[in-house]
């Protein structure tokens, strides 16, 4: 069976404290049942996430996410059918993109690790998200 992966960036808007973890919980609550996966990168002003699964869910899902006055300017980067997921254990794994670990793991994807996912094209983000899914520390 093949699975749609969508990429998308946003920026994001000001979150009360812990408000990342409750996007985290619906996500994985949803994603869950949605037999959804991805992970969803973040740092001070920006949203990376990566949607994986079945095409209809995919968009239903990735529609409601762009509705959400959590994040604002959002933006498909790449969406296109893949041989397998990157990431089959994270209904949403959770990533800070700042995480020292990270930079020197993504360094020769990312050169000079600038975090500014408005600069991501299709093709490196997809790199971006293979990397990831090698990268055990993050779960
Ligand atoms: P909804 O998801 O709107 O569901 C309401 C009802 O509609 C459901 O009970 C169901 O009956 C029906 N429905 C809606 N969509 C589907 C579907 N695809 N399949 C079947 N039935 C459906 N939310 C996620 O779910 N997954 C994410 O990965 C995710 N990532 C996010 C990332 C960011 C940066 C932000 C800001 C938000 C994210 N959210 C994500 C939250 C999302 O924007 C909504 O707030 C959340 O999905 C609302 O969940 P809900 O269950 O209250 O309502």
């Amino acid at each position: 069976m093949s699975v749609t992966q969508l990429i998308y960036r946003s920026r994001k808007n000001t979150l009360p404290p812990n408000g990342i973890f409750a996007i985290q919980d619906q996500a994985r609550r949803n994603n869950a049942e949605r037999d959804l996966t991805g992970v969803l990168l973040f740092n001070r002003d920006y949203f990376l996430q990566c949607l994986e699964g079945d095409a209809e869910q995919v968009t239903r899902t990735f529609r409601t996410i762009s509705d959400d006055p959590r994040h604002r300017e959002v933006a498909l980067i790449a969406v296109g059918d893949v041989a397998e997921r990157c990431f089959p254990d994270w209904s949403m794994g959770l990533v800070d993109s700042t995480s020292p670990d990270l930079r020197v793991a993504l360094r020769d994807v990312l050169p000079g690790y600038e975090f500014t996912p408005e600069a991501l094209d299709a093709t490196t983000a997809t790199t971006l998200m293979q990397r990831m899914r090698t990268l055990s520390y993050t779960r």
